[in-house]
């Protein structure tokens, strides 16, 4: 397809990729909550990645969206948010905020949402998309995630879309007493899905597939 072509695409081609996106990547390869589908179905992916990428916005990858950074490939974003297990009361904070098209996601899933980004441009271009498709309630901020954001915890859910060394320290403490934390864990080249619960202060945790992100970086991460 022509990058000109690319750019013509309509409204109703992208809805159409979507679907097919929902059925062939998520659902036949075993995503079954219902509520992630739903939201996936909705949320424009094409709005969160670059122009010049637009004909590939629902492809079986991750993105580069610039600044070095990435856009994670749908079924991952999938798989952590049913790991993840957010419903429409809880509050939740995600680390690693990039294109803002995981944060958008659990703006359709939860009741309120904070969302950190270290690259300051990219917190800024997040921001205004968001603000564009009317998210209000979701906050993104700039800074290092790796410290939480304090100010609105605990959090019922935490979700970490970069690769850290370990759980952070803070989040384990941002996280409410019952709450679940989603991360990818290991190397700086390769990590775990990993889903931690807080039970008397204290997180169990259990693996789930393996995975690849960017580093986390920032005061607790690489
Ligand atoms: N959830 C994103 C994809 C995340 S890619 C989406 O839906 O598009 C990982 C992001 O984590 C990158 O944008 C990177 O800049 C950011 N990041 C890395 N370390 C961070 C930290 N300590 N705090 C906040 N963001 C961080």
């Amino acid at each position: 397809m022509s990058r000109k072509r690319a750019n013509d695409l309509s409204g109703s081609d992208f809805s159409q990729q979507r679907r097919m996106m929902v059925e062939n990547q998520l659902r036949r390869r075993g995503i079954a909550d219902e509520g992630v589908l739903v939201a996936m179905s909705k949320i424009p992916r094409e709005k969160f990645v670059p122009e010049h990428l637009l004909r590939f916005a629902y492809d079986d990858s991750a993105l580069s969206i610039g600044e070095g950074q990435t856009i994670s490939q749908p079924y991952i974003v999938a798989k952590m948010l049913e790991l993840l297990a957010c419903g429409p009361e809880h509050r939740v904070l995600e680390v690693g905020a990039g294109s803002g098209y995981q944060a958008a996601l659990l703006g359709e899933l939860a009741a309120e949402v904070y969302a950190i980004e270290i690259v300051e441009r990219l917190a800024q271009r997040t921001r205004q998309v968001l603000s564009r498709l009317g998210y209000e309630n979701v906050s993104i901020m700039a800074g290092d995630g790796t410290l939480g954001y304090p100010q609105a915890a605990p959090y019922d859910r935490i979700i970490i879309a970069a690769a850290a060394p370990e759980v952070p320290q803070p989040l384990a403490e941002q996280l409410a007493e019952g709450g679940r934390l989603v991360a990818p864990v290991g190397t700086r080249g390769m990590q775990t899905c990993i889903l931690a619960e807080k039970e008397d202060g204290e997180l169990s945790i259990e693996k789930s597939i393996g995975c690849v992100f960017v580093p986390l970086v920032g005061e607790h991460g690489w």
